[in-house]
């Protein structure tokens, strides 16, 4: 039986991210694990069967088609990440790098493939696993953290507007989709305005050098551009 997708998400913190619980002061050792633990450590949603959605098939396809370029333009393999259809309608990465793609995330935005690819480069951005070797052992405050996340949650935009760039797609959905589900301020985020510009900036950039690029070294580009790649390197 297929699996019923209720409503629309209404709006919310952030949609490429979890829900941010208050701070615990004291208790994480190690910078990295503080970040990653604020960043990357919260609850996770329940997994979905894909089986049971097929209404969003195609949706969790195209992901899956997009994660090796997304991966291997940030730096990383295929296999540094995992997909998971979840609960909810946010997507989120944990700290070994798998990503929940919630169901509502993937109905709503069934006709938007950029949100989609948008907010995957998001999680993929953030590359969790790095955050490991950061071993100085130091009680940020609270500040510090947020100021962290802030930076960590702006590159993750700036990859996001980068990657649809490279992928030859539009930033304009992913941008019009933060503004729209945004509801109030938070610390570790900028508003969506001013997020909407950091993707909007990245993604003229990126453009910019992914089309002088192809005019100047079109069979180089061919090969090696995120878009093009065919294995590994
Ligand atoms: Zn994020």
């Amino acid at each position: 039986m297929a699996g019923r997708i209720e409503g629309g998400l209404g709006t919310q913190l952030n949609p490429f991210g979890p829900q941010w619980p208050t701070a615990r002061a004291g208790e994480a050792p190690s910078i990295g694990e503080q970040i990653q633990q604020t960043l990357f450590g919260k609850p996770k949603p329940a997994i979905l069967d894909p089986a049971a959605f097929p209404q969003v098939a195609e949706q969790l396809k195209l992901l899956h088609k997009y994660k090796k370029k997304l991966a291997v333009m940030a730096g990383d393999k295929e296999d540094d990440y995992d997909i998971q259809l979840a609960d909810g309608g946010n997507a989120m990465i944990d700290q070994a790098g798998t990503i929940f793609v919630g169901a509502k995330l993937l109905a709503l935005c069934k006709e938007k493939p950029e949100v989609l690819v948008g907010a995957l480069a998001h999680e993929i951005g953030h590359r969790p696993k790095r955050w490991g070797s950061y071993r100085v052992r130091r009680q940020l405050t609270r500040e510090e953290i947020e100021y962290i996340c802030r930076h960590e949650e702006t590159r993750a935009d700036l990859f996001a507007g980068k990657a649809l760039a490279e992928m030859g797609m539009s930033c304009e959905p992913l941008v019009q989709f933060l503004e729209s589900v945004e509801d109030k301020p938070h610390p570790e985020y900028f508003p969506a305005k001013v997020r909407g510009e950091i993707i909007r900036d990245a993604h003229a950039g990126r453009a910019y050098q992914a089309t002088a690029r192809r005019t100047i070294f079109p069979g180089f580009d061919r090969m090696t551009s995120p878009k093009g790649h065919l294995g590994e390197y």
